[in-house]
């Protein structure tokens, strides 16, 4: 490799998001006198603060938004370099045009909002600062949007939106069905129907804002927002209200309409029908929504929340990656992906190994943090020539959240996934204070929701992880009057 040695890293991570951030310190820290570089699209990187172990795997954490000389004044050996990688030589073992070689690379690019339609000023995708602050401009105008995507993102938006209603558009029968059952569902509606508390006026997270073009390049690139991401910026519409929310269950978007095409259409209709009165009931709206379930919906502008696309593209022409059913850079229980000495975390990645019949990925901000932090362990147990086994946090899913203003822990198989009829399922509700459910298969604990403050995250994925078996206690188990924490301690 005849490289400029300036050039020239041991180490180099592609993506300032969780992932590619963890990852950098992970090696720079482990490595300091290696040269590490950070190749980073956006001018901010996220930064994790507050890390608190809450039990054996459920975490929880700030994120801030920072600018990358925080990185290099912690870390002398590490460089962050703003610039949006446009492709990869992996048998040269060099990155773009800038020529950059690495010994070993990580790609943790994230992912991009699956959009209904590309290039529709009227069609939103909610990821990252700019796009949020887009969002926000929008809605301050707006009286009525119609949100399409019943996981997280759609969940918060709804929840959060106020002075606009909004029309709910979910495939499934209930609300949240990538987090939770048809039961917490139940349990969690009728917050949509009442005012949110107040929120205390300061945020507690340091953001940074950066102006002018220097921002994003014109790139649509910015690291994924995460937790509270709608802290600190108004989600209010133009109107007068709290919350209004309908939700349209068991539909898709079929088709979307300009204004103009809308009123062609209906004409259409009404001069085959040979109707005598215009349907004036549609109203004046830029943009209309039909749906599978037949009705239309005119609105301000439709919001597509329908989960993201691992970002793969730049790293593919020329070279073998294998990828996932879901387009993500298959990875090794090592975190390698199919490239010699190449390794990927995060959003932008699937986990290609045999999982614990515990843990499931999913595209969360908890594991783009345990990916990165693995993947640079493990890039540093190669070099080192060390053995390593795969970290005890993909042992067990776990995720602690927030929706609708109540606490929701999510542990192991919550919603029975891949159980089938496998599984039984004992409930405890009590209405606006908690709903907590456990999912069983043969005696044993596998999964648990639980919402509100029930104070059994510890003893539930105690009792998940050592595997006992519960026959004996039945739906004793659920008791409120016994406090499951002694009995079982
Ligand atoms: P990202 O954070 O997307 O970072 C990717 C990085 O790669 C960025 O810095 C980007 O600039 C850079 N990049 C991309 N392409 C290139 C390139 N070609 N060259 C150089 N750099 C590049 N998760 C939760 O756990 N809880 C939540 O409540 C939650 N809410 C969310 C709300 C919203 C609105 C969104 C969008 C996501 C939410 N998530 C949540 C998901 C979570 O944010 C992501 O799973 C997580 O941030 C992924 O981290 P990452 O580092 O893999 O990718």
């Amino acid at each position: 490799m005849a490289a400029n040695p300036e050039k020239t890293f041991k180490f180099v991570v592609v993506g300032g998001g969780i992932a590619g951030v963890t990852c950098a310190e992970q090696l720079a820290s482990q490595f300091p006198s290696a040269d590490v570089a950070l190749l980073t699209a956006a001018p901010l990187i996220k930064a994790v603060c507050n890390f608190k172990q809450v039990s054996k795997t459920l975490e929880e954490f700030d994120v801030e938004e920072r600018p990358s000389s925080v990185l290099e004044e912690k870390y002398p050996n590490l460089r962050v370099i703003q610039s949006a990688v446009k492709a990869l030589h992996a048998q040269q073992h060099t990155v773009d045009g800038l020529e950059i070689h690495y010994e070993k690379l990580c790609i943790c690019s994230g992912g991009r909002p699956k959009l209904l339609t590309q290039d529709n000023p009227y069609v939103l995708g909610i990821r990252d600062t700019d796009s949020a602050q887009e969002f926000q401009k929008r809605l301050s105008k707006a009286k009525r949007i119609v949100v399409v995507g019943n996981g997280g993102i759609a969940l918060e938006l709804v929840y959060e939106v106020e002075g606009c209603e909004v029309i709910w558009v979910v495939k499934d029968k209930a609300i949240g069905n990538t987090f939770f059952d048809a039961g917490a569902a139940q349990f969690l509606i009728p917050s949509l129907d009442t005012d949110k508390p107040e929120r205390a006026a300061t945020c507690k997270r340091a953001r940074y804002t950066i102006e002018g073009p220097a921002a994003t390049q014109g790139l649509a690139v910015g690291s994924a927002l995460g937790p509270d991401w709608h802290e600190g910026i108004s989600l209010r519409g133009a109107e007068e209200v709290s919350h209004r929310v309908s939700v349209e269950y068991q539909s898709e978007v079929k088709q979307i309409y300009t204004h103009q095409d809308f009123l062609l259409s209906v004409l259409l209709i009404y001069l085959f029908n040979h109707c005598t009165v215009f349907p004036y009931y549609i109203g004046s709206w830029p943009v209309y929504a039909q749906l599978t379930n037949g009705k239309t919906f005119g609105c301000d502008f439709i919001v597509s929340a329908t989960g993201v696309v691992p970002n793969t593209e730049p790293f593919l022409h020329g070279n073998s990656f294998a990828l996932a059913e879901d387009s993500g850079l298959k990875v090794d229980d090592h975190m390698m992906t199919t490239e010699p000495d190449i390794y990927a975390a995060g959003d932008v990645c699937t986990a290609g190994w045999e999982p614990s019949h515990l843990w499931q990925q999913m595209r969360l901000w908890t594991q783009a943090r345990q990916m990165g932090w693995y993947a640079g362990r493990c890039m540093a147990a190669d070099v080192l020539s060390e053995t390593i086994e795969l970290d005890f946090c993909f042992e067990l899913f776990s995720h602690i959240t927030k929706f609708f203003n109540y606490k929701v822990v999510l542990l192991g198989k919550f919603n029975g996934q891949g159980l089938g009829l496998n599984q039984e399922l004992l409930v405890r509700c009590t209405k606006g204070h908690e709903y907590v459910k456990v999912v069983l298969s043969g005696g044993r604990m596998l999964g648990a929701v639980l919402i509100g403050e029930t104070d059994l995250e510890e003893t539930f994925e105690n009792l998940i992880l050592n595997q006992m078996d519960l026959t004996p206690y039945g739906e004793e188990l659920l008791n409120p009057n016994i406090d499951i924490e002694d009995y079982f301690d």
